[in-house]
């Protein structure tokens, strides 16, 4: 009696290439000694040296595996279908990406969670993440993906690493400022995985440069902190089709959404146009809680490796907003907006644009111009006050950046206070204005010449310059 034999495919190769053989015998045992007797190199896949079945091939009659029946002496009749069933690292991309011992032991956790397993630890080590910023969003960002096993992290920047970085910054220590921020965070994120590639790209983030970069990609996460950039990527990932995931941070408070046009709304959608500039100070003027962007990047982390395993409900139409000192998170629900200029029914924007000049940066009704001959150098202060002195200081800065640092003997009023101290002042005393870096200053000095202060100056560069030029002893922030 003959009975059809399935052959798997990865055992083929040692059959002639039959997908099926049609083999005589009464029992499983003997069909299976007659098949390896016509086909000798299939021997030793499918037995031991003692002659028994192999532990990782299993054979089944139609449903049912032989060990639950009687093994090699289960019997065999007209029309049964015997599927020889070994196991395999599973599914056709088993080739690309397998791992060695060392790696299954790195990422056993995940193994041996159902929703990852081998398949999603896979797609990690075959996805490639791009991110844009290496600050406090990228930092915990690139650890955490690194060692998640993320295959390939590119990371876009273009700073040096500093003091004022380290309070959040947590993938840079102490001794990597001065250094270039990528080459400090590459060293570290090997260190974290050698397994992960990762592509440097040290530039500033253009619209000459935006599309190439990305479509290297899968996803791009945004840690970036100033608006030009934010619809930068946004556009640029809407023209490629590649999801933006999205994380913003301000003092105590942070969002996070999953901006992919093709399945929802853009950043567009949400905010058509970004706020004049000035209105919304940034993380350098308003200052951030350093363990924030901890928070909001690995939300922003644990987003890109949902999309990468497809498990979950990824926040693709929703804002996530958290408020670290409430400690309260509120959802907002987003909708695509048909008329969003770049994902809507009838785009008007189809190539990347200058961002700079859409976000109004850099326009005259921001920037106060002072004319040269009423700003003053540090030096020049300096040199003032050590031969006459009779200069007075006006200090411009709120009072928990006075008490952090300030010029000696020079004399607070916050900028916002000044129309009703201004009373305070002489007005035929000469007077020099200062801020932190001579831009809230030189608004003082616009105002308090419309008001006809005539001997008043701004110092250039603000308390910074004199700590860098005139006093190191002064703190800088
Ligand atoms: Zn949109």
């Amino acid at each position: 009696m003959a009975i059809k034999i399935l052959i798997p495919t990865a055992l083929r190769q040692y059959s002639q290439n039959h997908h099926s053989i049609q083999i005589d015998g009464k029992n499983v045992g003997e069909l299976l000694g007659n098949l390896t007797e016509k086909f000798p190199d299939l021997k030793k896949h499918l037995f031991s040296e003692d002659g028994r079945i192999r532990n990782f091939v299993n054979v089944y009659i139609n449903d049912d595996d032989v060990r639950y029946l009687h093994g090699n002496e289960t019997g065999v009749k007209d029309g049964d279908v015997i599927s020889i069933v070994p196991s395999v690292a599973g599914g056709s991309g088993a080739a690309k990406s397998d791992f060695s011992k060392a790696e299954i032991e790195r990422y056993s956790r995940h193994l041996i969670m159902p929703e990852v397993a081998l398949e999603g630890q896979r797609k990690l080590k075959e996805a490639k993440v791009l991110l844009v910023g290496m600050g406090g969003l990228g930092s915990p960002l690139s650890m955490y993906l690194a060692a998640a096993g993320v295959g390939r992290i590119g990371i876009v920047d273009f700073d040096k690493v500093d003091f004022t970085n380290l309070q959040r910054q947590v993938i840079y220590s102490t001794n990597d400022v001065g250094k270039p921020k990528l080459q400090a965070a590459k060293e570290r994120i090997q260190g974290i995985n050698p397994y992960v590639q990762v592509d440097t790209y040290e530039t500033r983030l253009t619209s000459e440069n935006a599309l190439q970069i990305f479509e290297n990609y899968d996803i791009i996460i945004d840690g970036t902190d100033n608006f030009p950039t934010r619809y930068l990527v946004n556009d640029a990932c809407v023209l490629l089709g590649k999801p933006n995931v999205y994380g913003s941070i301000f003092r105590f408070e942070g969002q996070v959404s999953v901006f992919y046009a093709k399945e929802g709304p853009c950043y567009r959608c949400l905010y058509p146009e970004p706020p004049p500039p000035g209105l919304v100070p940034s993380c350098a003027e308003g200052g951030v809680l350093g363990i924030l962007p901890g928070n909001v990047g690995l939300l922003q982390a644990t987003e890109a490796v949902k999309l990468i395993i497809g498990k979950g409900e990824p926040l693709i139409g929703r804002l996530l907003l958290y408020d670290a000192l409430a400690m309260k998170f509120r959802e907002l629900k987003l909708r695509k907006d048909p008329k969003c200029p770049i994902c809507g029914e009838n785009p008007t924007i189809h190539a990347l644009i200058d961002y700079e000049q859409f976000c109004g940066i850099g326009t005259p009704e921001d920037r106060v111009v002072i004319l040269a001959e009423n700003e003053i150098t540090v030096k020049q202060l300096h040199a003032q006050m050590t031969t006459n002195g009779g200069v007075f200081i006006l200090d411009v800065r709120q009072p928990h950046e006075y008490e952090i640092c300030r010029i000696e003997g020079s004399t607070l009023i916050p900028l916002n206070e000044l129309p009703t101290r201004v009373n305070e002042l002489d007005r035929l005393q000469e007077i020099v204005v200062h801020c932190k870096m001579g831009g809230r200053s030189a608004k003082a000095v616009k105002f308090l010449r419309e008001a006809g202060f005539e001997k008043v100056k701004n110092l250039k560069g603000g308390i910074l310059a004199w700590a860098d030029e005139v006093d190191p002893s002064v703190p800088k922030y």
